[in-house]
């Protein structure tokens, strides 16, 4: 049987895997993205599925593909916006390709046999120099009418306190989204703000000073939110900030009274594979069933 290919479509490096039928990893690779240069950009994953030979393929790119146009749209790497990425890529290797959010990716492999594995409902939460998030239900990624399903860092950060005012301009044109106050440079920013000192989110999340409750307080109502209208079974972060180990006792501990139910079986988990999980999630964008 084939394996599956997955490829991660990232800001600065392209991975690609591939997966035997059973989910284990038979191949990787990873090369510089050639930032800036769409052609470039097509060739590189074109050598790698080359490289792998016949299988699946599955693609995780930083960004969505808009429903109604086939055009990549959101993306940070700002030079696949506009472009008919699925088609070109399918013309370049051959085969079908399947194109989805790399939040969504990050959620499906920790749905199908990361931390997820078994429950009906993941949410997938990326908490890094952005933050995003994707929905996996019953095993499959829910990409949503708009393609932005999960995509809950441009909310507004609910219910705000006076020490989260005033509201950070965000880069989308909005204020006091969720992403400005939950992603690493959020967290720097509002230490900054509080203190005069400018420290990596590693160094605050390492002093668990009042900026990391802060922070935490922040999550809880942020997640709480999610879960009113998403009622996960299993909530896992991903992103640089899920190495923070505070965040899976102190997060569910304050989440409580900002959630509609009396009691929450919700679990918030570490991710299983880590930084794989984004390239594993493209392979999964393909059942075993499917696998060509
Ligand atoms: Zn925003």
């Amino acid at each position: 049987m084939n394996p599956r290919i997955g490829i991660d479509l990232g800001g600065t490096k392209i991975e690609a895997i591939a997966l035997d039928p059973g989910g284990r990893e038979i191949f990787r690779r990873r090369v510089p993205t050639p930032r800036g240069d769409y052609a470039g950009t097509i060739a590189a994953v074109q050598s790698l599925v080359k490289a792998i030979g016949s299988g699946s393929v599955g693609v995780g790119i930083p960004g969505a593909m808009s429903q109604a146009s086939g055009l990549v749209k959101n993306a940070n790497s700002t030079w696949l916006i506009g472009k008919p990425l699925k088609q070109d890529l399918e013309k370049a290797i051959g085969r079908e390709v399947r194109l989805e959010n790399d939040a969504n990716c990050f959620a499906l492999s920790e749905a199908v046999d990361g931390a997820g594995q078994g429950a009906s409902v993941v949410f997938g939460v990326i908490l890094g120099t952005g933050v995003g998030g994707g929905i996996v239900v019953d095993g499959r990624v829910l990409t949503g009418a708009n393609a932005i399903a999960g995509e809950w860092g441009h909310n507004p950060l609910p219910l705000p306190q006076p020490e989260d005012l005033p509201l950070p301009p965000c880069y989308c044109g909005r204020t006091g989204c969720i992403e400005t106050y939950l992603s690493g440079p959020g967290l720097a920013r509002d230490h900054e703000q509080r203190t005069g000192t400018r420290l990596s989110p590693e160094e605050i999340a390492s002093l668990g000073d009042e900026s990391l409750e802060r922070y935490v307080k922040r999550l809880a109502r942020a997640l709480a939110s999610v879960i009113n209208v998403l009622d996960p079974d299993v909530i896992v972060l991903g992103g640089g900030m899920s190495n923070v180990g505070a965040l899976y006792e102190e997060v569910p501990r304050r989440w409580g009274p900002h959630v509609f139910s009396d009691r929450v079986v919700t679990r918030l988990a570490r991710p299983v594979h880590g930084d794989s999980s984004g390239v594993r999630g493209a392979a999964w964008l393909w059942e075993v069933s499917e696998a060509k």
